[in-house]
C-alpha cells in the first residue's frame, strides 16, 4: 500500500537529458506509458527527434503540460541509479555553477549508463517480432545478431515502430551493469597501530574523532607544516570512520598523488580501498564503483571524480593539499571546485570534512578564521625520536660550500627561523651574473648538489616549464616561432629535436634558417627541465638522474615507476616540473633547488602571490624529510618580492595577512565572487561581437534585478587564441555571479568559469 502512495499522480516526468544538443537546455517533459513508475534519479531513454537519448528522471508526477508530449521509450533497472544525495548534489552543481542538470548529473552515471542505447528482443518474441508491421527487417537483423545499437534499430524500422515495440516489451533495452546494493558488512578488524601519536596531532585526532562520534556535519581546516604529519591525523580519523561502520573518501589534488595515498591508506585499510580517477581503465573503473557501492571498499581514494561515486554512508571526507588549482575543474561544465563539492556532499551526508594543507587557499583560511570551519594547527615538522642526536651531528649547511652565500635579504649567518624545518636561502641571480657566473646554477647550488652527491644523499631541481629551450628567436630580426594555432611560442625539446607547443602539441622541425629573414643566427633563449638535466650532466656526469614532468611520465604507471625508482635510491638527482613540488615524502632528500622562481612571480592574475608562495612552501617542504636537516637554495632575479620572503621564513600568516588586504582593497575574493565568460571562435570579430551582446545582456539583467554586478570586458583572454580559435572574455564580479548567468541563458561557444582559480 505504501508504495501506492509514492506513485506520480499525473503521468508525466521531467527528464535530463544526456545528449549534447540537449544538455545545455532545460529539462523536458514525457509521458509516462501506462502501468510504468519511473522514480527520480533512474535511468531512462526518451525520444529527441530521430533518436532515442539518455537521461536522467529528476521530477515526477508533474502537472500535465500545455504542449504535446512523446512518451517514454525505456526505464533502465528497476531502480534509480542516483540516489537523493546525489541528486541533491547535481542541483547545487546546476545551480553554483551556472550550469544544466544535465550537465550536472552526467559525473554521478556510471560509464554504461551513458553509452549508446543498445536494444535486443525480449526472451521468445522474435516470431511476434517477425509479425509486427513495419519490422520484418529488424527481425531479420536479429537472427543474426543479439542486440543492436537503438539506432541501428532505428534505421531497419522506423522510429516509432521501435518505440512501439519497446512499449510493448517486445524489444528489451540493454541494461549496464546495475550497481549492486548496499551489504552491512558487520565488523571490520584493522591491523593494530604501529605508531601513537605527537601531542599535536592526538589534539586534531580527538577533534576529528569527537565530531564523528556526533555523527553530524562538521568542517575542519587542518593547517599542518610540510613534514607535520598530516597523514597520520587523516590515517587514525579514517580508521575511527571505518570502525563505526562508514566510508570515508580521501581526496588528493592529482592523479600523480594517487599511487602515493593508495600506498598509505592500503597499510592500514588492507583489501577495503578502492582508487578512483579518470585515466583508469573502464574495467577497473567499474569494479571500484561496485565495490563503492556494495560497501566493500571503506576508504575510497582519488582524484576530485571520485566525489562523484556511489558511496553510501559516507562519514569523512578527507581533502588534502585543499589550496591546489587542480581540484578545479575549468574547461569542461560544472567548473566545480572539488572542495566546495565535498562540503557540500558532508553537509548532506552528515560527514566530517576535513581541509588539509600547509599552505591555505587564502579563502580557505579566511573563512575559517570567520567560523565557517574550526582550525587545527600541526605548528611543527614530525621529528623522529633519535633526530636530536642525528642532526647535531650533521655538518652545518653551507660551511662546505666553495662560493659565499648571497642571501636576498639575511646575511647567511642568520640563525633560521626554524629549526624543524629546512632552512631556505634565496639566491639573487643578479649578483650571480655580476660575478659573472652566466650558468643556469648559481655556485650555493652547484656547492650543495656536490655535498649531496659526496654524502650519498638525494636532491630535487625544480623548475615548472618542460623542454630544453623555451623561446626560439631570430638574432637578427627578432622573429619568435610559434604555434599557428595558439600564437605561443613554440617550446624546443632537445630529445625530439622539434619544437612544441604545450597548448595544444602541435610539433615542427626546428628551423635552420630564420622564416622572417632569412638569416641563420638562430637563438634557443631560456630554460626547461630537459636543459636542467642537461646541465647537471654536465656538471655531475656521475650523478644517476631522474626526470619527472609531463613528457617522462606520459605513459600509464609512468608516476608510479618514477616514484619508486627515486624512492628506491636508484636516482641521485630528481629533476622535474611542479610534478615534484607536491606530497612527495622521500626521507634521504636534504636538498631542494628551485632553478628560476620567477616565472610564477609576475603572471597577470590576482592569484600569481598566492600561487608562487604555495609552489615554493610545498617544493621547499620536500627536504629534509629523514634523520637529516633540508636545505633549500632558492634562485631568483626578485629576491625582495613578498612571496618569496614569506616563503623563506616560513611564514603563512604574515603571508596571508598581506595578501588578504590585497584582496580587500581590490574587491577581489573573498571579499567579492569571480565569474569568468569565455567565448571562442575562429572569427575573431565574431568574438567581440558576441561578447558585447552578451555584456549588454548581462548589464540589463543586472540592473532589471537590482544586482550589484561590476562586468569587466570584453578583453581578449590571457590565451588569445588556442588550438586555431580566439578567445575573448568577460569577467564578472558580483556577491552571486552565478544568478545573474542563470537569467542570461548563454548560447553554446561560451565557456562559463564560475569562481576561476585564475584569470589567465
Ligand atoms: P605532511 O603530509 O604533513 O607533509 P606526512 O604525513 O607526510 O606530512 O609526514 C611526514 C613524515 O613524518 C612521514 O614520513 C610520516 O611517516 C612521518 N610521521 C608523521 N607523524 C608520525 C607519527 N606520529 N609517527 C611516526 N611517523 C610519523
Ligand atoms: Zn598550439
Amino acid at each position: 500500500m505504501g508504495d501506492r502512495l509514492t506513485q506520480p499522480t499525473t503521468p508525466y516526468v521531467e527528464v535530463a537529458l544526456q545528449a549534447r544538443t540537449a544538455r545545455l537546455g532545460r529539462l523536458l517533459t514525457y509521458a509516462v506509458p501506462r502501468a510504468w513508475t519511473p522514480r527520480p534519479g533512474q535511468v531512462v531513454w526518451a525520444p529527441l527527434q530521430q533518436r532515442a537519448e539518455v537521461g536522467v528522471v529528476v521530477r515526477v508526477g508533474v502537472f500535465p503540460p500545455a504542449f504535446p508530449t512523446r512518451p517514454l521509450l525505456a526505464i533502465l533497472g528497476d531502480r534509480p541509479l542516483l540516489g537523493a544525495r546525489q541528486m541533491a548534489l547535481a542541483a547545487w552543481l546546476a545551480e553554483r555553477y551556472a550550469c544544466s542538470l544535465a550537465e550536472a548529473l552526467s559525473g554521478f552515471l556510471p560509464a554504461g549508463a551513458r553509452a549508446a542505447p543498445r536494444v535486443r528482443p525480449a526472451p521468445d518474441t522474435l516470431a511476434t517480432l517477425a509479425g509486427h508491421a513495419g519490422a520484418d527487417r529488424l527481425a531479420a537483423a536479429f537472427r543474426r545478431r543479439r542486440s543492436l545499437a537503438l539506432a541501428e534499430a532505428a534505421e531497419l524500422a522506423r522510429v516509432a515502430v521501435v518505440a512501439d515495440l519497446l512499449r510493448a516489451g517486445v524489444l528489451q533495452a540493454v541494461l549496464p551493469d546495475a550497481l549492486p546494493l548496499w551489504e552491512e558488512q558487520g565488523p571490520i578488524s584493522l591491523p593494530a597501530l604501529g605508531s601513537a601519536l605527537t601531542l599535536a596531532q592526538h589534539d586534531a585526532y580527538a577533534a576529528l574523532r569527537d565530531a564523528l562520534d556526533a555523527r553530524a556535519f562538521a568542517s575542519f581546516l587542518l593547517h599542518g607544516v610540510t613534514g607535520s604529519g598530516k597523514t597520520h591525523v587523516y590515517l587514525h580519523a579514517a580508521r575511527h570512520a571505518v570502525q563505526q561502520g562508514r566510508q570515508v573518501l580521501v581526496l588528493v589534488s592529482d592523479i600523480s598523488l594517487v599511487p602515493a595515498a593508495e600506498r598509505r591508506f592500503a597499510e592500514w585499510f588492507p583489501g577495503l580501498v578502492a582508487v578512483v580517477h579518470s585515466e583508469r581503465r573502464p574495467t577497473e573503473q567499474r569494479e571500484s564503483w561496485a565495490r563503492i557501492a556494495s560497501g566493500q571498499a571503506r576508504v575510497v581514494v582519488g582524484a576530485r571524480s571520485a566525489l562523484f561515486t556511489p558511496l553510501g554512508d559516507v562519514g569523512l571526507v578527507l581533502v588534502d593539499e585543499e589550496h591546489e588549482a587542480a581540484y578545479k575543474q575549468q574547461d569542461v561544465s560544472p567548473t566545480y571546485h572539488a572542495r566546495e563539492l565535498a562540503l557540500k556532499l558532508g553537509e548532506l551526508a552528515g560527514a566530517v570534512v576535513v581541509l588539509g594543507s600547509a599552505t591555505p587557499d587564502v579563502e580557505t583560511y579566511w573563512r575559517a578564521r570567520e567560523g565557517a570551519h574550526r582550525l587545527l594547527t600541526l605548528p611543527r615538522r614530525y621529528l623522529p625520536p633519535a633526530e636530536p642526536a642525528a642532526r647535531a651531528a650533521v655538518v652545518v649547511p653551507g660551511a662546505t660550500s666553495a662560493a659565499p652565500m648571497s642571501d636576498g635579504a639575511a646575511p647567511a649567518s642568520a640563525a633560521p627561523p626554524r629549526p624543524d624545518l629546512p632552512r631556505v636561502q634565496v639566491v639573487d641571480l643578479r649578483a650571480e651574473l655580476a660575478a659573472g657566473n652566466t650558468g643556469m646554477f648559481s655556485r650555493a647550488l652547484l656547492g650543495e648538489l656536490a655535498r649531496v652527491l659526496d654524502l650519498g644523499h638525494q636532491a630535487i631541481l625544480f623548475l615548472n616549464r618542460r623542454g630544453t629551450a623555451t623561446c626560439v628567436i631570430c638574432r637578427d630580426c627578432g622573429y619568435t616561432v610559434s604555434c599557428d594555432d595558439c600564437l605561443l611560442p613554440m617550446i624546443y625539446h632537445g630529445d625530439l629535436d622539434r619544437l612544441l607547443c604545450h597548448h595544444c602539441n602541435r610539433r615542427r622541425r626546428a628551423p635552420e634558417r630564420c622564416p622572417g629573414c632569412g638569416g641563420r643566427r638562430i637563438r634557443y633563449l631560456g630554460a626547461g627541465t630537459q636543459r636542467v638535466a642537461d646541465e647537471v650532466r654536465r656538471h655531475f656526469p656521475r650523478a644517476r638522474l631522474l626526470r619527472w614532468d609531463r613528457d617522462t611520465a606520459a605513459q600509464r604507471g609512468a608516476h608510479d615507476r618514477l616514484w619508486d625508482q627515486f624512492a628506491s635510491g636508484a636516482a641521485d638527482i630528481l629533476v622535474g616540473t611542479q610534478m615534484v613540488a607536491k606530497g612527495l615524502d622521500f626521507p634521504s632528500v636534504t636538498l631542494v633547488g628551485v632553478v628560476l622562481a620567477d616565472a610564477s612571480l609576475h603572471l597577470p592574475d590576482y592569484r600569481a602571490g598566492e600561487r608562487a608562495f604555495q609552489l615554493l612552501t610545498q617544493v621547499a617542504g620536500r627536504a629534509g624529510r629523514g634523520q637529516q636537516p633540508g636545505q633549500v637554495i632558492v634562485q631568483t632575479y626578485s629576491p625582495q618580492h613578498y612571496a618569496i620572503q614569506a616563503a623563506r621564513l616560513h611564514d603563512y600568516a604574515g603571508f596571508w595577512e598581506r595578501e588578504l588586504a590585497f584582496r580587500r582593497t581590490h574587491a577581489y575574493p573573498p571579499f567579492r565572487r569571480l565569474a569568468r565568460l569565455i567565448f571562442s571562435d575562429s572569427d575573431e570579430a565574431r568574438c567581440w561581437r558576441e561578447c558585447g551582446r552578451v555584456l549588454r545582456a548581462l548589464r540589463a539583467e543586472a540592473s532589471a534585478s537590482a544586482q550589484a554586478a561590476q562586468l569587466i570586458g570584453p578583453a581578449p583572454a590571457y590565451l588569445r587564441r588556442l588550438r586555431g580559435r580566439y578567445r575573448w572574455q568577460i569577467v564578472v564580479a558580483a556577491p552571486a555571479p552565478e544568478r545573474l548567468l542563470a537569467a542570461a541563458a548563454l548560447p553554446s561557444g561560451w565557456t562559463v568559469d564560475v569562481d576561476p582559480t585564475s584569470l589567465l
